[in-house]
């Protein structure tokens, strides 16, 4: 088993939330950087993150 099959898919960053974006952003840094920690904490905000498909109608 690798540790790839034990990692959920990464949540997609909403369209149009510049947090998001900004999120993805650091998330790729920690990437890089090989911060793992880091990666996962965008993660979990990125998931957190209010307002997604919560969106009212327009
Ligand atoms: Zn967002």
């Amino acid at each position: 088993m690798t540790d790839q099959m034990l990692t959920p898919a990464p949540p997609e960053p909403a369209p149009d939330c510049k947090i998001c974006a900004r999120l993805d952003e650091l998330r790729a840094l920690a990437d890089a950087a090989g911060d793992k920690s880091g990666v996962a904490d965008c993660n979990v905000l990125l998931r957190r993150h209010p307002g997604h498909k919560k969106l009212p109608p327009p």
